[in-house]
């Protein structure tokens, strides 16, 4: 039976048994998959700097024997490695979060070519920008959106007036509907929530309100200051961890190592 073959992003590996590697990937054709690469862990030869977290490759895969089984990964040929993101600790971090954000948020076969154009597009530009720590919210972002669970991020939740200044988070208690209040309605606070990660800038607001409809080529010059995006990250990190009620653990370390907030990093 000739395999199937398509390209995917491997999104995360892990050691089965004493030989083999349980390897996800999301592809345009199938959305996200688990296979199973026999021998991976002993085999220099099939899988040789290949099988490697953030690589697109071109995946050659048999489908399961039984109905619960996994797919078989049988060979795979590299398209392109994104070497700096397993060089570089930050962009490590940068790509952990997106890799986590897509697992988290897609099912297993359920494919959105959007989402592999946007998962790949996210870790080619930190791969190769300076500047990169937008990317992991563009991608949230826009996620969000093509999942349906974009947050309104125009109206307060208790008055539905337009926001037209800092406004408060304030995380739903059903579903996923507005979770900013303005100033006027000032919310109890949950205890648990800091300070910073409760108040949102409308700078901040706006920058999220636009680059949630622009597309990637917008997205890519766009380059909203240090504070906005930092902002914009904590907030879409309370909001999806509220959502999928786990904790996400990537977007902390990340904000932890930022080296002393300096610009050339960012
Ligand atoms: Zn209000």
């Amino acid at each position: 039976m000739t395999p199937s073959a398509g390209d995917g992003l491997v999104l995360r590996i892990i050691p089965h048994g004493e030989s083999d590697k349980l390897v996800t990937w999301y592809s345009a054709q199938s959305g996200r998959i688990t296979a199973i690469a026999k021998g991976a862990q002993k085999s220099k030869k099939r899988f040789s700097n290949k099988l490697e977290h953030f690589s697109l490759l071109h995946m050659y895969y048999r489908p399961p024997r039984s109905q619960s089984g996994l797919h078989f990964l049988v060979d795979a040929d590299l398209v392109q490695a994104n070497l700096n993101l397993r060089q570089h600790y930050l962009k490590y971090l940068a790509a952990s979060f997106i890799t986590e954000l897509t697992i988290r948020f897609t099912r297993e076969l359920d494919p959105d070519p959007r989402i592999y154009t946007l998962l790949v597009w996210a870790l080619t530009e930190i791969n190769l920008s300076e500047r990169f720590l937008k990317f992991p919210l563009f991608f949230h972002l826009q996620l969000l959106q093509l999942v349906g669970y974009m947050p309104n991020l125009s109206t307060c939740q208790s008055c539905d007036k337009a926001l037209a200044a800092t406004s408060t988070v304030c995380l739903p208690q059903q579903g996923a509907g507005a979770f900013l209040r303005c100033h006027e309605c000032q919310p109890v606070q949950p205890a648990r929530i800091s300070r910073e990660e409760r108040t949102l800038s409308l700078q901040t607001m706006k920058m999220l309100l636009f680059a949630g409809r622009s597309d990637l080529a917008t997205l890519r010059k766009l380059q909203p200051a240090q504070r906005c995006i930092q902002e914009g990250m904590d907030l879409l990190h309370l909001y999806s961890q509220h959502l999928l009620q786990t904790d996400l653990h990537t977007w902390r370390i990340l904000r932890r190592y930022l080296p002393g907030q300096s610009r050339s990093s960012l």
